[in-house]
């Protein structure tokens, strides 16, 4: 993956930059460690804003990582104290996102592994589902688990989830996960690029 540029930010589709090539997107609950995750994954220190203001992240956030390969970091969802309308714009702006972007290829989702698959998460991946897509599931924080506790409650999200989903434990201060994280982007970039050759 080379370096990442910053593209842009969009408030709404029509700000979204051409749909062309292929990018892998980022979402997950607040404070679950996405924007971390993204800047472990991408190589760099503050390329997503770490922040954790409420209604403050209602951006789509695009960076090149190549020819024709974005990342995209998705706002997060599970403010418990934003008002219905910034939910609503929440809702609007990723569903808007995820069933109409043809070059999204595949889905990063951040689970904080002590709070483990939420309601919003659940609906999140139910709803991806039949959209095709790759989903793998980055198990954040599993530096604050013992070892042995990290992994059985790898194992348990791994029983409810099924096998379409891949999934890995995953710490930023140790960095459990990177490797395969990496993995998963560079494999879904290559393989649609080539399943997308005539
Ligand atoms: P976001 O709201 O989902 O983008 O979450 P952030 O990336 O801002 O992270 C939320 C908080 O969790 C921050 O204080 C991070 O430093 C912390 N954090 C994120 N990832 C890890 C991790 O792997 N291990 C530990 N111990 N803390 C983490």
């Amino acid at each position: 993956m080379s370096t990442p540029i910053f593209i842009k930010s969009a408030a709404a589709p029509a700000d979204f930059p051409s749909d062309d090539g292929r990018e892998v997107a980022f979402v997950g609950r607040s404070n679950s460690g996405k924007s971390t995750a993204l800047n472990l994954l991408a190589g760099v220190r503050k390329l997503a804003r770490v922040s954790k203001t409420p209604g403050r992240t209602q951006l789509v956030n695009f960076f090149a990582i190549g020819e024709q390969r974005r990342l995209v970091d998705l706002p997060g969802y599970g403010f418990a104290r934003v008002p219905d309308e910034t939910k609503d714009h929440w809702r609007v702006l990723i569903e808007a996102y995820l069933t109409t972007r043809r070059s999204l290829v595949g889905v990063i989702v951040t689970i904080d592994i002590r709070r483990g698959i939420t309601d919003l998460d659940d609906a999140l991946l139910h709803w991806l589902e039949p959209l095709g897509l790759s989903v793998g599931l980055l198990l954040t924080k599993a530096d604050k688990l013992a070892h042995g506790a990290a992994v059985a409650r790898e194992r348990e999200i791994a029983e409810r989830v099924g096998r379409g989903v891949e999934l890995t434990r995953f710490s930023a201060l140790n960095r459990t996960g990177v490797d395969v994280g990496r993995g998963w982007i560079d494999r879904w970039m290559q393989r649609d690029a080539a399943s997308a050759a005539p």
